[in-house]
């Protein structure tokens, strides 16, 4: 069953949302006392603010996202919610106190109880089968009219949207998603997370959520935070961690990345492309991050050249673009050759203009480069 859209404006109400700062500080965990999950976390969501938790499997999102929430507690460090520290050294506020609206992965929609009912469970006694802050929740997720279904008639995408008014029926101060997209097919994702970002920011409030999926994490965060193995590496907006990633793991994590050797000296490094610009000074033999749009390909008319050249070895057209990935002819034998030797990615935005075997010849289009120290 198709989901019906979101209405791009609310219909009457305004937002039910008081929006709230998050602050996390110093936040440790460890399930067995001797592993760490969680190392050191300093986080900020200001008022809002959308903020995506980014990481792999196991890195310890789902962790913060529940101390957060008050269903976990931490070891060491504080959440400070708006003004008042729910969480901290000999302070831990229960999660319902906490002004938290959340919307757990699989959705937690009680089968049995109508929409309506569902979408009040949240509120206080006297106000669970009737009240304005259902029709007023129902309205800005879109399903005014849906509040006598049963959860089970209701799209994937419907279902999440009930979820979600759920959570903000009691109009928390701020917003905590789980994983938001994983229980949806993927051909209704992308339709359900357009929905979900007008509707996020039509409510204006403070939202973190967590994901491990890139792309979710850049289209709907104002600010990315990514974690690895227990620790934060990098929080910035999404351009940042694409353009500046603090780590070559990270590079790799959130785009796709080749990496070639070069030599650097203060603001500019040495490499088979020439002498690019550095984003950070930096010494000596490096790893430079290149990105697949940021290489120009074109037909080789000959070999005297002293352009890099590649063979072409795959052509994938995708539609809005073309990918290849070729193989330098010429790849440089420093110890920091990419993995594997020679091999690079390119995209751009048109036509395939070469087809496998080919020779190529690439240029380096993009602005300054960011280098990792070998
Ligand atoms: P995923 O994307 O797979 O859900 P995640 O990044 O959300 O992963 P967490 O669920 O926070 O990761 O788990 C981090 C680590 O903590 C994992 O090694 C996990 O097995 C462990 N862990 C989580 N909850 C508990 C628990 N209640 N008891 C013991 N270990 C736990």
């Amino acid at each position: 069953m198709p989901s019906s859209p979101v209405p791009s404006s609310p219909a009457t109400p305004t937002s039910p949302a008081t929006a709230g700062s998050l602050q996390v500080s110093g936040v440790g965990k460890s399930f067995d006392g001797v592993t760490p999950v969680l190392s050191g976390i300093d986080l900020v969501a200001n008022s809002g603010e959308t903020v995506a938790l980014l990481g792999p499997s196991g890195c310890g999102k789902t962790t913060l996202l529940r101390i957060i929430a008050g269903l976990e507690s931490a070891d060491t460090g504080q959440v400070i919610l708006g003004d008042r520290c729910v969480s901290g050294p000999g302070v831990m506020i229960a999660p319902e106190q906490r002004q938290i609206g959340m919307v757990f992965q699989d959705w937690a929609l009680f089968p049995h109880l109508s929409v309506a009912r569902n979408v009040g469970f949240g509120l206080p006694r006297g106000e669970r089968k009737e009240s304005s802050r259902i029709d007023e929740a129902l309205a800005l997720v879109g399903l005014t009219g849906f509040g006598d279904r049963s959860p089970s008639t209701l799209s994937g995408g419907q279902q999440q949207r009930v979820a979600l008014a759920r959570a903000i029926a009691p109009r928390p101060a701020i917003l905590l998603l789980d994983e938001p997209f994983s229980n949806l097919d993927a051909s209704l994702r992308v339709q359900v997370r357009t929905e979900i970002h007008q509707l996020l920011l039509r409510l204006g409030m403070t939202t973190v959520f967590v994901t491990h999926d890139q792309d979710e994490a850049f289209v709907l965060g104002d600010k990315v935070a990514v974690l690895y193995e227990g620790n934060l590496l990098q929080v910035g907006p999404p351009a940042e961690l694409y353009q500046r990633p603090a780590t070559r793991w990270l590079a790799g994590f959130v785009g796709d990345a080749n990496f070639i050797p070069g030599h650097a000296h203060h603001n500019s490094v040495q490499t088979a492309f020439g002498e690019l610009a550095l984003h950070h000074p930096t010494e000596g033999p490096v790893e430079v991050l290149i990105r697949p749009e940021d290489l120009e390909i074109e037909l080789a008319d000959s070999e005297a050249t002293t352009d890099v050249l590649a063979t072409v070895e795959l052509v994938e057209y995708l539609g809005h673009g073309t990918a290849y990935l070729v193989r330098q002819t010429q790849a440089d034998q420093s110890p920091a050759g990419q993995s594997p030797a020679g091999q690079l990615r390119v995209r751009r935005p048109s036509l395939p203009i070469l087809e496998r075997s080919e020779l190529a010849r690439l240029r380096y289009i993009g602005g300054p480069v960011v280098a990792f120290p070998l």
